[in-house]
């Protein structure tokens, strides 16, 4: 007989299992690998002072992205942006980015043309160097690698197993817009399935689906910290869901949150449309992912530093690991949150 540990789908370890499972016995053999698996981004050091800092992210059709209501140069930016986001996750700047595809035979050269001008204009509003990649055909739809390598300061970084007990969480910009868009556009999708030729009802939506057809990295935000003299505790690109990015901060640092719902900052548009699902604009902003924020961590002596800085909001303390996570609703009671970010390997 077979053993069945063989027979152990991913799916039960999830996406963030695997990736443990897989590396939970890699040690660094060189003195030059600061941070390895683990964070936003792996930390390379040939210099006192400098430092490299590389990500990288691949992203299959059907799983990650669906055409039928993704712009293939709106794909490539996105590709592009999503990537930068973990460099700016770590206090650091992107800089050089490489691309690899596979290609079914569906796609005609103009499609993919069409991909890499997205990638393009990222790169030149990122003022990052497109470097290299590899293409090569692919059996059944694309499938798309992207490594992103970016430059920063050794005592400047910032981890997500740096975190100290009553640091401030603090989030930038508002959550929970880019999951309204894709609702939205999934919806305008059934709909086309039922009625063939119906066009899409997508007006007066634009900054929502902007959100999750065009987001932005926060790089703006690097140079704020540097401008703002603030060095944050902690960092982690909102990538999956503000639940369970704080779990990665928690969890690595030793530690629990309490997070204030009436703080999480939410776009009215993105609460108006919530409710139109009747969906709760709360767990939109925590389950939703795709945000592309930044949730970092400071000290509470910093607070003056971003006080009424509209970029920031304050949504809670790091607290004891045993006070567990919990979201303190607006009602005052305490709900424990449970990490039900985005995770390719659970059917949904
Ligand atoms: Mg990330």
């Amino acid at each position: 007989m077979l053993e069945n540990k063989s027979r152990t789908p991913i799916s039960e370890l999830g996406e963030f299992g695997l990736i443990r499972h897989l590396t939970e016995n890699i040690t660094l053999k060189h003195n030059s690998s600061i941070k390895g698996v683990g964070d936003d981004a792996a930390v390379i050091s040939y210099s006192d002072n400098k430092v490299t800092v590389v990500s990288t992210d691949m992203l299959t059709e059907g799983v990650h992205f669906d055409l039928s209501y993704v712009p293939l140069k709106h794909l490539g930016y996105k590709v592009a942006t999503s990537n930068f986001s973990d460099i700016c996750a770590m206090n650091a700047v992107p800089k050089q980015l490489l691309i690899s595809l596979a290609v079914s035979s569906r796609f005609p050269v103009d499609a993919v043309e069409e991909l890499y001008s997205g990638i393009l204009i990222a790169c030149e509003r990122y003022n990052v160097d497109l470097v290299g990649g590899d293409t090569t055909s692919s059996l059944s739809g694309l499938t798309i690698s992207a490594t992103i390598i970016g430059e920063g300061e050794k005592d400047k970084l910032t981890y997500r197993n740096t975190a100290k007990e009553k640091d401030l969480i603090c989030v930038t910009g508002d959550l929970g817009g880019a999951f309204m868009g894709l609702t939205l556009l999934q919806r305008e999708k059934e709909v086309f399935k039922e009625v063939p030729g119906a066009q899409p009802d997508l007006e007066g939506n634009d900054y929502i689906l902007e959100r999750q057809l065009k987001p932005e990295a926060r790089i703006d935000i690097v140079q704020a910290f540097q401008e703002l003299n603030l060095q944050p505790t902690s960092m982690i690109d909102i990538s999956d869901g503000l639940a369970s990015e704080i779990m990665h901060i928690c969890t690595q640092s030793g530690l629990g949150a309490q997070i204030y719902e009436e703080k999480i900052p939410i776009d009215p548009m993105t609460f108006n449309r919530a409710r139109e699902f009747n969906l709760d604009p709360t767990t939109c902003a925590l389950n939703g992912g795709e945000d592309y924020e930044l949730l970092f961590t400071i000290n509470a002596d910093d607070f003056e530093k971003i006080k009424g800085n509209p970029d920031f909001t304050v949504i809670g303390y790091l607290s004891d690991k045993n006070s567990g996570v919990n979201l303190i609703s607006k009602s005052n009671t305490s709900h424990p949150i449970k990490a039900q970010g985005w995770d390719s390997f659970v059917q949904k």
